[in-house]
């Protein structure tokens, strides 16, 4: 292949100076997340706008611009990934380059401001106090929405930024398939004769034995841990800073080890995901994430395909059993069962998979009305209440457990629930796929050697970086495009399992 045109090299070079600066900013977010005191959060704020202006200002530069041409104008194979980065560079500036850096700044200090006001709102159960913050952060998405531009109404700008190609109505589209058989199946786990219950396991899991096991966990899967660290916060996350650099979260009950479990499998699946992005392509779309989407494929994979399979129970119990005394006298069979309880509940981050995806349809239908001015934010605690009620069944006791839960409107994140359903539907059908690539995944799991899993996921997702739209990728590492079936599957025949 002939050489690559300077211009590449001068944007690679570029695109470099920005990953270290989101690096930097990442790590002050982590740190604001496990580490920083009470106080220090409106001076956390000014830093980190300051970095927000710095990169904005950098992404948005003339240079650029000339670079781009320059490297549009050169003849570099149409398929080529280089071919592909360019484009990606492409759609990246002309988005940056329609918000000025002074309203990205304006942005990042109200999130500053918001996340306090809303931790404040939450832990008292007090909407009003989160509400005018709320009623800024939509406003100032609705001007960046506008200045994007969109095709049908406000959300679409939005959602570009999470799940590119997707618009509202297709999320739309989607989600009306989904419901009616969502519900369907959630009823039909509701009423089995012996509803499985996270509560029968209930014992004393010392903190310190639950790091322990995670520890013996995390390589066995695949996970680097001389690149990563795993911490406790409030809401578990991941965090891929860089090469040799990725920060997971979870949390612990002593009442409950499978929430420090799920957490971890969780964002072990993130962090395999950003361990595999190609470090020699730093700085170009090419070692960047495909989507949210994806990324959320690949955490929900581990943590359900694989952690909550019979196999995963019985391969680990003798290191369960070892780990926690109090699981004396169960039996695998019934962490199994446990971990699989469908329950109506009114934290998402705490539902099972059947329930999870009502929860995210219902964040969806609120967000949209309320970028479109349908909905006010002074109604929304009450059309929460009521279409919770309608999806689970459910009476919300007050807003902390209902519309104050969520950290993402506090960031002014509209736009990014969907890609949890995205993630969980796209999770089914890549493992569908390895499994007829690896017709001995079976074995392979059930002898904790889950290698051959990874290797798959690496070549069929995380070597591309963002090379391929999120659509294609799933196309050609499945075969088809996303469909709903292979997820929906996967559930039935879950609950029909737990119906023997
Ligand atoms: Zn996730």
């Amino acid at each position: 292949m002939s050489p690559l045109p300077e211009a590449y090299e001068k944007l690679r070079a570029r695109g470099k100076d920005l990953a270290l600066l989101g690096a930097t900013t990442g790590l002050l977010s982590w740190d604001q997340e496990t580490l920083l005191p009470p106080k220090g959060h409106s001076f956390r704020a000014e830093q980190s706008s300051l970095l927000a202006g710095i990169s904005h200002r950098l992404a948005t530069h003339t240079d650029i611009a000339r670079w781009l041409d320059e490297c549009e104008s050169t003849s570099l194979p149409p398929h080529s990934p280089e071919a592909a980065a360019i484009a990606r560079w492409r759609h990246d500036y002309h988005r940056a380059t329609r918000i000025p850096a002074e309203l990205v700044e304006e942005n990042e200090l109200a999130i500053g401001l918001s996340r306090t006001a809303w931790v404040e709102a939450r832990k008292n159960s007090h909407f009003p106090t989160f509400a005018p913050h709320l009623e800024k952060l939509l406003s100032l998405s609705r001007q960046m929405a506008d200045l994007w531009g969109y095709a049908d109404q406000p959300y679409d700008a939005l959602l570009e930024g999470y799940e590119p190609g997707w618009l509202t109505r297709d999320v739309t589209a989607l989600f009306a398939k989904l419901r009616p058989r969502l519900v369907a199946i959630a009823e039909k786990a509701f009423a089995l004769p012996q509803p499985p219950s996270r509560k029968t396991l209930r014992g004393h899991y010392p903190r310190a034995d639950q790091e322990k096991f995670l520890q013996l966990l995390l390589p066995k899967i695949g996970f680097d841990i001389n690149a990563g660290r795993l911490d406790s916060s409030t809401h578990p996350f991941c965090s891929g800073l860089g090469p040799g650099d990725t920060r997971m979260t979870t949390r612990y009950d002593e009442n409950d080890f499978m929430v420090s479990l799920y957490g971890v499998l969780h964002e072990a699946g993130h962090g395999l995901y950003d361990q595999g992005l190609p470090e020699s392509q730093l700085g170009t779309p090419l070692g960047q994430a495909a989507s949210l989407g994806i990324h959320e494929s690949q955490s929900r994979l581990w943590e359900n395909r694989i952690g909550r399979s019979r196999s995963f129970w019985k391969s680990w119990w003798p290191d369960f059993t070892r780990a926690f005394t109090d699981l004396t006298g169960h039996k695998h069979e019934d962490c199994w069962r446990a971990s699989n309880a469908v329950e109506r509940s009114f934290i998402r981050v705490e539902a099972d998979e059947v329930t999870y995806d009502l929860h995210i349809l219902l964040r969806f239908e609120l967000e949209t009305q309320l970028l479109k001015g349908d909905l006010s934010v002074h109604d929304l605690p009450a059309a929460w209440n009521e279409l919770f009620e309608k999806l689970l069944g459910l009476k919300v006791p007050d807003d902390a457990r209902g519309c104050l839960q969520d950290i993402h409107w506090s960031l002014g994140g509209f736009g990014y629930f969907p890609t949890y359903t995205l993630g969980n539907l796209t999770s089914s059908q890549l493992w569908q796929a390895a499994n007829r690539d690896i017709p001995t995944l079976p074995t392979s799991v059930e002898n904790r050697d889950y290698q051959p899993l990874l290797r798959w996921l690496r070549e069929k997702v995380h070597s591309h970086g963002r090379r391929y739209p999120a659509a294609e990728l799933v196309q050609r590492a499945t075969g088809k495009p996303l469909d709903p079936e292979a997820h929906l599957k996967v559930l039935e025949s879950k609950v029909q399992e737990l119906s023997q």
